[in-house]
């Protein structure tokens, strides 16, 4: 894949980048680990200073990344703006909260003394440079969700980002840069997948994490299992919208839309599945498959615009495979299964419904505006058809009632649960997933303590 911006609304073709040769790649791995050396000392009070003139920079720079995003991958311009704005608050979160995520644990002192020790404290130190390799659908948020945690630990970050957000990778880069890091601390690898494997097998880079699709997951981790190297992955998702009798049928009909079509339905945590009681499927169709169909498809770049292309010809063609299997295969179309006509990689918001084990969109993550809609007699067969699914990343259930509430927290295999409301990540929660949906957890403490040498400090 060339390293270039494309915009995916009309298919041209705006920048072509040359990927960086050996020399310009070793540079940069030196300057890296010469960072470190330094940067690992600095204290947290230094550290958050730096990361809050960042965030006050992106801020700045709001309305103009925001184009640069729609430009490189067609999200709309409403929702980019509001991803920078995310990104400034998680950078600030981290300031203000790592110090304290970090802080020393003293054991309790029977224990110190059950070991013979005076005093045993547990320390969070820095593990070095660490390889983010990351995808082009929340192009800043992915990022910043791994680089404010770890430049708050006392790592420094090295970005592999990918080939269609270019510019994106840059400005990040650049942003590190003017809000006052240490050159080396934060830099940009304008490389294709293919040299990933060379950088991550380097001595000095010390860990790894990845969000993507599961094949990258599986190369980087494999490489990195090879090298004895930590990694977070974060990989796709399908997850469940199960809604129960007791439910607010019409707000959980249209939270589902927007559960199912931000960010143009390219989002790990987009609900895909929608599974819903029997007694209240009718309805919650009807409303929801009206939903779909009333959202306004055009031109990213247009304020009202709700679904915006998809980020290449490649993701639209894979999508159109997936209904096109279910459609050959029995699945009734609600709405949508269709490209509009003109220019651009647009692709109308779609619900399909009997939808069956055997068609490939049951067990694939369908990565655009589709959704899929299942009928369950019950809360057991509801559960059942949830966990049916290779992914686990989130989930949403809409009920009144609290023990059912209990059964999903206690039954459902995902790495979330939200209840009466859809998910979206808040920097003060664990991120992450289970089964093919990768491990590790991202924000949080869980997130910034994924990449740190947890230390045992004993005092005789
Ligand atoms: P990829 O997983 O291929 O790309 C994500 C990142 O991984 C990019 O930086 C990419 O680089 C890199 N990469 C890809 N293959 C390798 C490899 N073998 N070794 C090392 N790095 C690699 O996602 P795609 O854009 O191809 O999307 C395909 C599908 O992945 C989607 O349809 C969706 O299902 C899923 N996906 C999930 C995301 C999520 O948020 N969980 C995000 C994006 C995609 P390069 O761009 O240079 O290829």
């Amino acid at each position: 894949m060339p390293i270039a911006t494309v915009n995916p609304a009309n298919g041209e073709t705006l920048k072509t980048y040359e990927a960086l040769g050996a020399e310009e790649i070793e540079r940069r791995l030196a300057a890296a680990e010469t960072a470190f050396r330094t940067y690992r000392t600095t204290s947290f009070a230094e550290r958050a200073r730096l990361l809050h003139r960042a965030a006050d920079l992106l801020e700045e720079d709001r309305r103009d990344v925001a184009r640069v995003m729609t430009t490189e991958m067609g999200k709309p311009i409403k929702q980019a703006r509001a991803e920078v704005a995310k990104c400034a608050k998680a950078m600030r979160w981290y300031a203000d909260h790592a110090e304290e995520l970090l802080a020393d644990e003293e054991s309790a002192e029977s224990e110190a003394k059950d070991s013979g020790a005076s005093r045993v404290l547990v320390r969070y130190r820095p593990l070095g440079p660490v390889l983010a390799v990351m995808p082009w659908n929340f192009p800043l948020w992915q990022v910043i969700r791994f680089a404010a945690p770890a430049l708050m630990a006392g790592n420094v970050g090295l970005l592999k980002h990918a080939s269609n957000v270019p510019q994106t990778a840059l400005y990040l880069e650049d942003l590190f840069h003017r809000a006052g890091f240490l050159e080396g601390c934060f830099q940009t690898l304008l490389i294709g997948s293919g040299k990933v494997e060379d950088v991550l097998r380097d001595g000095r880079v010390r860990a790894a994490t990845l969000t993507g699709s599961e094949p990258a997951g599986r190369a980087v981790a494999s490489v990195a299992g090879d090298e004895v190297k930590k990694t977070v992955l974060e990989l796709g998702g399908s997850d469940p919208f199960v809604v129960m009798p007791s439910a607010d049928v019409d707000r959980a009909a249209k939270t589902a839309v927007t559960a199912r079509v931000q960010n143009t339905g390219q989002s790990c945590i987009a609900a895909k599945r929608f599974i819903v009681h029997t007694d209240v499927f009718d309805a919650f169709a009807e409303r929801f498959t009206a939903g779909m169909e009333a959202l306004k498809v055009g031109d990213p770049m247009d304020e009202d615009t709700e679904v915006g292309p998809l980020s290449s010809e490649r993701g639209r063609s894979d999508l159109e495979e997936l209904v096109d299997d279910a459609v050959e295969a029995g699945a009734t179309v609600l709405c949508g299964a269709e490209r509009p006509e003109g220019s651009g990689w647009y692709y109308a918001p779609t619900v399909l419904a009997d939808v069956t084990p055997d068609m490939r969109i049951h067990r694939e993550e369908a990565f655009g505006p589709v959704a899929t809609l299942y009928r369950a007699a019950d809360l057991e067969e509801a559960i059942a058809i949830a966990n049916d699914s290779p992914f686990g990343l989130s989930s949403n259930v809409w009920t009144r009632d609290e023990d059912e509430v209990d059964r999903f927290a206690r039954d459902l295999e995902a790495g979330g649960v939200y209840v009466n409301g859809m998910t979206a990540s808040h920097p003060a929660f664990p991120f992450g997933g289970v089964k093919r949906s990768g491990y590790g957890r991202e924000l949080s403490g869980h997130g910034i303590r994924e990449f740190c040498n947890i230390t045992t400090v004993w005092h005789g």
